[in-house]
């Protein structure tokens, strides 16, 4: 798991044509790994693995055991958050003596959420190619089946802990308008809907919980629906929510109207004061509008 947050740009990346397929120099391959349905490991990515002079793995016991399954033998060395500045220096080494490796990480995609960022920097900062294979990975698992938009989407990863930062962050995102997909320990996912809640909105979202293992599930609704249920929901989970819908414009002869309302216990300049901070509109011009409906 890496959950070091960047914003921002990471420094300019050089000009370079890598034709993967024509290259015969060292090179990096990032190879996804199942997120619970060990079946969902591709025919390429097992052959890369197999071949390869190494694997760089976020955790070696859970990769030794993956490998044990299908009788692959490759040498493992470890690369992860608190090791990476000798394990990117060691798969350097590597490399300029001619061997190609792979990275994996515990599940899905390496660099998801999960280590592997500084590494390929500084492996296509040394001019050397890094090929990414295909395979699973949990948000998009999640997208496609949520029933939500997949046209335009936000993968956000994880939120911050801590409740304060976590609705700062949701602020920063309450006017996308594209759907985002958020990733989150079943122990937080209480705390962080009552946060989507408060700051995004009683909006649709989809809960997808234990993708590709025996108790999968997806819970469909809104946030508020989905909260009721939340706390009995175990497992790893994907938040799956609607970017933000467009207000329609307002009708302004109704919202004269309900200044009318307004005024019937108020000054009508304060009635249309009240209503225009309400629904964002022209303080001015419901007051014009307000006069007008009561004259006719
Ligand atoms: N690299 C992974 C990927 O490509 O999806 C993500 C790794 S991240 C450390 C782990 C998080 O991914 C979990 O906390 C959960 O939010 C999500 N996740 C991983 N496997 C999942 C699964 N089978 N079902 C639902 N969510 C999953």
């Amino acid at each position: 798991m890496f959950r070091l947050k960047r914003f921002g740009r990471t420094g300019s990346l050089m000009m370079n044509r890598q034709k993967s397929f024509e290259s015969h120099r060292p090179t990096l391959y990032l190879v996804p790994t199942p997120i619970g349905n060990r079946q969902e490991m591709t025919e390429r990515a097992l052959k890369i693995l197999e071949s390869v002079d190494c694997i760089a793995a976020e955790d070696t016991r859970n990769t030794r055991t993956l490998l044990q399954m299908y009788g692959i033998h490759t040498p493992l060395i470890s690369h992860h958050e608190h090791n990476q500045a000798q394990s990117i220096q060691q798969i350097t080494d590597r490399l300029a003596q001619g061997q190609s490796l792979a990275v994996v990480s515990d599940a899905g995609y390496p660099l998801i959420s999960d280590p592997g960022q500084n590494l390929v920097r500084r492996i296509l900062e040394q001019g050397y190619p890094v090929v990414s294979v295909s395979g699973a990975n949990a948000a998009l698992n999640a997208l496609v089946a949520s029933g939500l938009d997949c046209h335009h989407y936000v993968f956000y990863g994880f939120l911050d802990h801590k409740s304060s930062h976590r609705k700062k962050e949701l602020e920063r995102l309450a006017t996308i308008p594209f759907t985002m997909i958020f990733y989150e320990a079943p122990h937080r996912i209480e705390a962080t809907l009552k946060d989507i809640l408060e700051v995004l909105g009683d909006r649709n979202m989809c809960l997808a919980r234990e993708l590709t293992k025996v108790h999968e599930e997806y819970l469909r609704g809104t946030v508020s629906e989905i909260l009721e249920v939340a706390a009995s929901c175990k497992g790893e989970m994907v938040i799956v929510i609607e970017g933000a819908v467009k207000k329609e414009d307002p009708d302004m002869d109704q919202l004269a109207q309900k200044v009318l309302k307004y005024a019937e216990t108020m000054r009508l300049k304060d009635a249309a004061a009240q209503v225009s901070k309400e629904y964002n509109v022209s303080k001015n011009q419901l007051y014009q509008m307000a006069l007008q409906q009561k004259d006719n």
